[in-house]
């Protein structure tokens, strides 16, 4: 007998992986939550049925939500991770000896307790000294800050269920005030092939820029997400990403990464005409 993983990208086109076993599966009061093992992607996990990361590409996505932004601003000390559960955000973090705190607000506890018993190559530095572990919604948890943070990533969910509050205008707005003067906001953005998620992109977008002077978007290619194009936000406060890059900076700090370079990082911000052309409409 077969075991076969398969997500729905959209109501027309699914995307199928071989399964070895299945690890687990617990309902938490937010989400489902499952975990897998397979030939080809290794150990994944999936939220509400859809793939969070796999064990062989998610050093895209999460090198890219972290190095971009710690390579325009070589000050950052404070982080706010919003979601990232799995912990592989915060283990990019911790590579950093210059970042002071890195504060991570996940909804949902259940998540980070299964992915530090199941997920050790992404949960590995949820125990680091820097570290605090906040159990609550990210939407109400950053109410509460004003100018604490030099870098805020969200790395969450999509916009439905837990994650929808995460893509609001108030939600971006309080992120503004809870950053410093030269704050950047990184954020997962979503796909822009697909139109369903494009839609979830171009809102988003329009969003953040109604609160931050400069906004850009770059793109990495993750083999296991929707389409396989994915989208990234950056909203700052004062650094351009491309014109302020430090990349003499960022290479003398010798970080072994497997997709992000310094080359990489100004081309991830050149995007197809089709995207230019949706952002430009926003
Ligand atoms: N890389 C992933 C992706 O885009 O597929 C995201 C990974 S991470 C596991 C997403 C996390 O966001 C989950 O652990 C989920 O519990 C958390 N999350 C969802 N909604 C949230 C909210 N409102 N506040 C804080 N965390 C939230």
């Amino acid at each position: 007998m077969e075991l076969w993983y398969t997500e729905e990208h959209t109501p027309a086109v699914r995307f199928s992986i071989k399964v070895k076993e299945q690890i687990l599966s617990e309902q938490s009061p937010f989400q489902r939550i499952d975990v897998f093992d397979s030939e080809e992607f290794g150990r994944f996990f999936t939220l509400d049925g859809l793939m969070m990361l796999t064990e062989k590409d998610e050093f895209i996505y999460h090198e890219m939500i972290t190095h971009v932004p710690m390579a325009v601003n070589r000050n950052i000390k404070n982080v706010l991770v919003i979601g990232g559960g799995d912990g592989g955000t915060v283990r990019e973090l911790a590579r950093y000896k210059s970042i002071e705190r890195i504060d991570m607000v996940d909804i949902d506890e259940m998540v980070v307790n299964i992915c530090r018993r199941h997920l050790p190559f992404t949960s590995c530095s949820l125990g680091d000294p820097r570290v605090g572990l906040y159990f609550e919604d990210g939407l109400k948890f950053i109410r509460r800050f004003e100018k604490a943070y030099d870098l805020i990533i969200v790395d969450s969910t999509d916009p439905f269920g837990p994650g929808e509050g995460l893509f609001t205008k108030e939600f971006y707005g309080n992120c503004h005030k809870a950053l410093s003067d030269d704050g950047i906001l990184v954020n997962q953005h979503e796909n822009p092939y697909y139109d369903s998620y494009a839609g979830a992109m171009l809102r988003a977008h329009e969003r953040i820029k109604e609160f931050f002077p400069i906004c850009r978007v770059y793109q990495a290619h993750i083999p296991t997400y929707p389409s396989g194009h994915w989208l990234f936000g950056f909203a700052s406060k004062k650094y351009d990403p491309t014109g302020d890059l430090d990349g003499g900076f960022w290479n003398a700090l010798g970080l072994d990464t497997r997709y992000y370079n310094t080359e990489l990082h100004t081309g991830a911000f050149q995007l197809p005409n089709y995207v230019k052309r949706a952002l430009g409409s926003a």
